[in-house]
């Protein structure tokens, strides 16, 4: 060990050093993943064991034995088995016992994902997340879903390929986001739970847009009120009620206050300036649909609806998704390639705030591979520098966190623009990583007047 660590502080060449680690890891990385697949095909077989035990053991009961016999010597064997292989596992037996039907599910179930798996092409997150995502499917569209949920997952972190995995899913799914919707909104429901030390839990389960609304507007006017603190602490003066520099609450506990507020008084009356500057800031929810729901939508065609998000994040029901789209007096287009993702127009294209808004589309996640932070993160770079003549336009600008913007400016670590928005990235060693931008993204409903993305680009 202080072999090796004496190699890495007192490098003769440190690019040479990390080249080795990266494929030493790469390698090592690739074994794990095999001997866990290797693993998943030796618990489905325990599982395919248990199935035959039980009915050996069936066939020895006598022939008027009730049925209920028969269905506990199945439990029983798989329990049997379980205890075995939990012995040499040193987990419990239960755990053995699901993960044995799990790796069955995924063996018989899902031979394309297991395929990848084995050679190593997606890692064990990625599969867990590709069986959860298709449980519900039949068996006639879950080698569909596969492919593309493989095809996703190869290359990407499981949290990037995730709306992917979850799209395909949710399009190839017996009931729609829209039904389920419905059902899942009779449940909604307000609650609250003792926490001991005098504290309660004030629980609201409601649909996804309004609960979003209703953080963003909390989180807007807790915002406004640490800046207002701040600036009162360097003597700036401030509207009336506004600005404490004594108020030492964290945007959490602001939140708090302001949400106890609003449900009691209907305003933020205990934080408020006289003129009701926070009652006036509205929520601001971002919700993409794909163009071909609102089509179907006005055509009535039959065709296959496919779910809205919010911040190219969760899914919403279309209903929702409508409604919120009808509400935006002024919406832009952004045409979308079905199959690249590619942006193709977007429709009242000015400079400025349109350039921002097409690429707040298109680069929906930071644009460094395996990142995935969201659009209000991103700083705007120019790939080519402008000050070296790189041109203001969306195949010279990409989305990057402040971490990764750094990193391209500070390191090594450079990048090109290879059209069509995909990213070539070049480490300090010389491996290149591509990074592609998220899945088509067909409507944004943000208010033109008042971009989401203030920030220059630079
Ligand atoms: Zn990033």
């Amino acid at each position: 060990m202080a072999g090796v660590v004496e190699a890495v502080t007192d490098p003769v060449d440190p690019v040479a050093v990390l080249r080795m680690l990266a494929d030493g890891l790469a390698a090592t990385e690739a074994s794990i993943i095999r001997l866990q697949a290797v693993k998943e095909a030796h618990l489905a077989v325990a599982q395919r064991l248990a199935e035959q035990l039980a009915v050996t053991d069936r066939e020895s009961l006598p022939e008027h034995a009730p049925d209920a016999v028969g269905g506990m010597s199945v439990e029983l064997a798989h329990r049997s088995v379980a205890a075995e292989l939990a012995g040499v596992l040193h987990m419990s037996d239960r755990v053995v016992q699901g993960r044995m039907w799990q790796a069955a599910e995924l063996v018989h179930r899902f031979p394309e994902t297991m395929r990848a798996f084995a050679e190593a092409r997606i890692g064990l997150p990625h599969v867990r997340q590709i069986q959860d995502a298709g449980a519900r499917l039949s068996d006639a569209v879950r080698a569909e879903f596969e492919a593309v949920a493989v095809a996703a997952s190869e290359g990407e972190t499981p949290h990037r390929a995730k709306a992917v995995v979850q799209r395909a899913a949710e399009r190839l799914a017996p009931r729609s986001l829209t039904e389920r919707h419905r059902q899942a909104q009779e449940q909604r429901r307000v609650w609250r739970e003792d926490l001991g030390d005098g504290q309660k839990l004030l629980g609201l389960i409601h649909s996804a847009a309004i609960v979003d609304g209703i953080y963003d507007r909390l989180s807007q006017q807790a915002h406004t009120v640490t800046t207002a603190n701040a600036r009162a602490a360097k003597g700036e003066p401030m509207p009336e009620g506004l600005g404490d520099p004594t108020d030492a609450r964290t945007v959490d506990q602001l939140r708090a206050d302001l949400c106890a507020d609003a449900l009691l008084t209907g305003t933020p009356s205990g934080h408020d300036t006289a003129d009701g500057l926070l009652s006036a800031i509205h929520p601001r929810v971002e919700v993409t649909v794909p163009v071909l729901t609102l089509i179907n939508a006005t055509t009535g065609s039959g065709a296959p609806e496919q779910p809205g998000e919010l911040a190219g994040r969760s899914p919403i029901d279309t209903d929702t998704a409508r409604i919120l789209a009808g509400d935006v007096p002024s919406w832009e287009r952004v045409l979308t390639h079905p199959v690249t993702g590619a942006v193709l127009a977007v429709d009242r294209y000015r400079p400025g705030a349109d350039l921002r808004r097409l690429l707040h589309a298109r680069d929906a996640r930071c644009r460094f591979p395996t990142c995935g932070l969201p659009p209000s993160a991103l700083d705007l770079d120019h790939t080519i520098d402008a000050a070296y003549g790189g041109p203001t336009d969306a195949g010279n600008l990409a989305g990057l966190c402040r971490r990764h913007h750094v990193l391209k400016h500070h390191t090594s670590w450079t990048v090109t623009q290879r059209g069509a928005g995909v990213l070539e990235w070049t480490s300090p060693t010389g491996h290149t990583y591509t990074d592609t931008p998220p899945a088509p993204v067909t409507f944004t409903t943000t208010d033109p007047d008042s971009p989401p993305e203030q920030k220059p680009p630079f």
